[in-house]
Order: C-alpha cells, then sequence, then structure tokens
C-alpha cells in the first residue's frame, strides 16, 4: 500500500483505506468533487483541505473499499469509475466478501446500490460511528477521494451547507432504502401466496384451508348463520391416469376444479384438500342449500364430457358428501362428517350427492 504522508494522515485510519496516494487532484477529479450532491452550492474555500490534503485511493476492478463490520472513519467520494453496494442476508456476521462466496451456494448477498462518480459511501459510519454494515466494491477501476472524519467536521462546522447536503443525500439513501423494503414486502407476500395455492389447479390448498376454515367457522358461531361442507371426489380417477396417462389426469383435475368453481359464490372457500378431492366451505348455507349445490356440481361435471387433448371424449362424475356444521364441531369433526358422507356416496353408487344427516 502506497502509504500516504500528508498531513492529514496521523488522523484517519489509514490501515482502513486501500491504496492511498499522495497525488493531488487534477482538474477533472476537482470538478466532479465540486460537482457532487454533497457539495452543491459550496465554495472551494469550504473544502481547502478536502481539495489539497485528502488522498486519493486507486481501486483496481473487484477491489473491496468498505469491508463489512470494518471501520473506516473516512468519507468517500467516488472521483471515476463505479462502485456496487452490496448487503448480506446473515446481518450478524458475514464471514465472506460477495467475491469470495461459492458460486453454487444459496444467494447470501445481494447488490444494493450503484455508486457513480460525485456520489459518495460511508457517510452513516461517518455519521453514527457504527462499522459499516455492507461492501462496497469496484466494479470497474475506480478513483475515489477519502476525506477522513475529522476533516468532514472540521468542514461542516465552517460551512453548515455541507451538513445539509449531507441529510440530503442520506435521505435519498434511506428512501430508497424504504422503496427496497417495500418490494421485499411485495416478495414476501408472493412467496406466501404461492405457499398457499396449489400449483396445478391454481386453487388455493390444504395449507390455506387450514388457516382460513378455522377462522371462517369462528365467524359464524351463532345459529342463524349456518355453515356447510362439501368434500368432493372424482370417481374412479384412477383409470383415467391409468387409460389415459398422468398428464391427462393433470388436466381432468383442472377441469374439475373449474367445474366446482363456476358455480360458487365469491365468498365461498374452495380448495384442493389432495389428489382428486375437493372442499368447498359455504358459509350462510344451510344443509337443503348446501345439497343443492353440491348437487348442481355433480350435474356440471357430468352433463358434458371431458375434450381429451388427442380427440374424443371421457364421461366424468364426481361424488360429493355434505356436512352441515353443527357449530360446536371442530374442523377435522366437520371433515369427518362430510367424508363419512362421501363414503357413504361412492358406496351407494358414485356419480351423487350424500348429506351427513342421511
Ligand atoms: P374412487 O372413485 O373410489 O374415488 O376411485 P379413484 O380411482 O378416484 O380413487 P383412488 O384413491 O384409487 O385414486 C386416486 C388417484 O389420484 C391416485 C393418484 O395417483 C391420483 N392422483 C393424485 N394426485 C394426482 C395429481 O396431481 N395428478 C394426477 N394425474 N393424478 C393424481
Ligand atoms: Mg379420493
Ligand atoms: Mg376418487
Amino acid at each position: 500500500m502506497n502509504q500516504h504522508n500528508g498531513p492529514v494522515a496521523a488522523e484517519s485510519a489509514w490501515a482502513a483505506i486501500p491504496n492511498p496516494s499522495g497525488i493531488r487532484l487534477t482538474a477533472l477529479q476537482r470538478e466532479v468533487l465540486m460537482g457532487s450532491r454533497l457539495l452543491e452550492g459550496i465554495a472551494d474555500a469550504a473544502v481547502h483541505d478536502w481539495l489539497t490534503q485528502a488522498p486519493v485511493c486507486f481501486l483496481a476492478r473487484g477491489e473491496t473499499l468498505i469491508t463489512w463490520g470494518s471501520a473506516h472513519n473516512t468519507l468517500f467520494v467516488l472521483l471515476s469509475g463505479e462502485l456496487s453496494v452490496w448487503l448480506h442476508a446473515d446481518s450478524a456476521a458475514p464471514s465472506q466478501t460477495p467475491a469470495e462466496e461459492p458460486a453454487d451456494a444459496l444467494p447470501q448477498r445481494k447488490e444494493v446500490a450503484r455508486i457513480v462518480p460525485g456520489e459518495s459511501v460511508g457517510e452513516q459510519s461517518l455519521i453514527d460511528g457504527q462499522k459499516p454494515n455492507a461492501w462496497a466494491i469496484a466494479e470497474r477501476d475506480c478513483q475515489v477521494l477519502a476525506v477522513p472524519a475529522a476533516m468532514v467536521w472540521r468542514s461542516m462546522q465552517e460551512e453548515p451547507k455541507i451538513a445539509l447536503n449531507l441529510l440530503r443525500v442520506l435521505s435519498a439513501r434511506v428512501r430508497n432504502a424504504n422503496a427496497g423494503l417495500s418490494e421485499a414486502m411485495l416478495h414476501q407476500q408472493r412467496l406466501a401466496q404461492d405457499a398457499e395455492t396449489d400449483a396445478l389447479t391454481g386453487l388455493h390448498n390444504r395449507r390455506w384451508m387450514d388457516r382460513n376454515y378455522p377462522r371462517t367457522l369462528r365467524r359464524y358461531q351463532s345459529p342463524s348463520r349456518p355453515a356447510s361442507l362439501l368434500m368432493i371426489d372424482i370417481d374412479h380417477f384412477k383409470r383415467v391416469n391409468d387409460e389415459h396417462g398422468h398428464p391427462v389426469g393433470d388436466l381432468v383435475l383442472c377441469h374439475a376444479a373449474r367445474c366446482i368453481e363456476i358455480g360458487l359464490r365469491p365468498g365461498d372457500l374452495c380448495a384442493r384438500y389432495g389428489g382428486e378431492e375437493f372442499c368447498v366451505l359455504l358459509p350462510e348455507v344451510d344443509a337443503d342449500m348446501a345439497t343443492r349445490i353440491a348437487q348442481r356440481i355433480c350435474t356440471t361435471v357430468s352433463s358434458a364430457p371431458f375434450a381429451l387433448p388427442l380427440g374424443g371424449g371421457l364421461a366424468l362424475s364426481v361424488s360429493i358428501g355434505v356436512a352441515c356444521w353443527d357449530q360446536q364441531q371442530s374442523l377435522e369433526q366437520l371433515l369427518a362428517a362430510a367424508d363419512g358422507a362421501l363414503y357413504q356416496a361412492k358406496r351407494q353408487g358414485r356419480n351423487r350427492v350424500v348429506a351427513a344427516s342421511d
């Protein structure tokens, strides 16, 4: 490392600054610095020290300017090149820099910003005195002005507008971070939605059912507010797979899902229970009405043959067990009642509806 011997050297943590040089700023570098957001509206004289004493660091592409957890006590202004800023999923103590991470490892790191000439890095650590919780890495060969913290504070006292500019820079950072948080929240929402959706039929899955059915039943805990459950099973579905192949079986499952959905109200809770079984929780529906709804589903499935992809039709039917919630039953008991009715429907010849009280 080319050690800088200028008057500022004694008051900064030089060991943390890569490749500092004593070279004076070129006219172009000076122009970039004075045009930076941090020094907007500031006279050269107010940052005379920055211009004459702060060293310029040179970083080759891939070199690290700021290391996670390593104090630098310096404000860096990029004069040329490009820096990337990286966060790590494990905010406690990431052991590797982004570049050291094995390519096949689960991505633990995320690039959160690109820094272009005239922008700065290291302001947060400068202000709160904490160690950095991100990396800044050279994406291209870079020239960076390293302004020691003490020099920054001194300039601020003489020219408070630098502090105001710094607040503006930080405010933009916070806004940017908030936008990132919102994006992460949206992503998390989508993941949660995916985890509760059956990928094949697009219906909700068992997990969603387990979360939402009990909640709905609790809302209907009053004799004047009935609720009923349908347990729907495709008849002889194994034969579909055996005779036409699994992919056709999948299409039949989707077709059945659409036949079920088509006759439901927006508030009805339809889900794929598993395999070729579906459940529908019908709020505000008593046993008679639930039986009529189930009958309608039965008829929809059996009234028209399923169109096979290679031509021809396939007769389908479903059996449905109906159970009206008695206000005391747990979800498991209600499911068992509907399943018992479904079993009876199968025994009685399939393609039919049986209500649990029958
Ligand atoms: P029953 O009339 O008594 O209900 O007879 P079944 O043949 O419909 O019932 P069974 O339980 O014997 O067979 C269900 C079949 O559903 C067995 C399983 O391989 C198939 N299956 C379960 N999930 C899927 C799936 O996602 N796709 C396809 N294609 N088949 C599935
Ligand atoms: Mg079954
Ligand atoms: Mg079946």
